[in-house]
């Protein structure tokens, strides 16, 4: 025991004497995120263009004086505005999720026809009560015990196989409400290929990166 508190003073003493010659730790730790992160952005700016299952949609981005955001949905037009003067992560983080939420309100109907499509292929003996997307930050989705799936709204930005990953693995649990055996051989019957499928939605990161000219 002692030999480690020994091993710490040696390094704490030449960690003091050659810190302006190391490298950046957070550097490094950014570096190895990256590595174990895919992460794919999204760039908000003006006149861009999104598809999603419903179709093409524009970006219309606008700076109002007013401090309020404000986002509205017109045809195949989503305008959202933002203060003119507001910090930069602030005003990112507020457009990506009205951004976020107005394309999920868009495709509600989609994603219960997705599921009433599973129910009648591959679930016809269980009943889900609501299907909604939600602003989750840490979770891709979820099923309680009142058999209620919600889904992350960022499910919509990921690509086919993984939204059908998901969403499956989500369906799933209304039979089985854990993640033990049973549970993994009924996924291993849907997605044949559900531990790829697994591996890589864990690592995906929808980054929203904002651009105001
Ligand atoms: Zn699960």
């Amino acid at each position: 025991m002692p030999c480690l508190y020994v091993y710490f003073y040696v390094y704490v003493c030449f960690a003091l004497t050659f810190s302006s010659i190391l490298p950046d730790t957070s550097l490094l730790i950014n570096v190895m995120i990256e590595k174990l992160y895919n992460r794919q952005s999204i760039l908000l700016q003006n006149g861009s263009t999104f598809r999603f299952p419903k179709g093409t949609y524009t970006l219309m981005l606008e700076t109002i004086k007013t401090r309020q955001y404000n986002g509205v949905l017109e045809g195949k037009i989503l305008k959202i505005s933002c203060p003119r003067f507001a910090s930069h992560r602030i005003r990112t983080f507020s457009v990506a999720k009205i951004f976020r939420k107005l394309i999920a309100q868009e495709h509600i109907r989609w994603l219960q026809t997705y599921v009433e499509v599973m129910h009648e292929r591959y679930f016809p003996n269980v009943q889900s009560n609501f299907v909604r997307f939600k602003d989750m930050k840490t979770r891709w989705g979820s099923c309680s015990s009142k058999k209620n799936l919600n889904f992350s709204n960022t499910l919509l930005f990921i690509p086919p196989n993984l939204q059908f990953y998901l969403i499956a693995h989500e369906m799933a649990h209304l039979e089985h409400l854990h993640h033990k055996r049973e549970f993994w051989n009924r996924m291993a019957t849907l997605v044949p290929t559900y531990k790829k499928d697994a591996v890589q939605l864990r690592r995906t990161r929808i980054v929203f990166e904002l651009k105001l000219s």
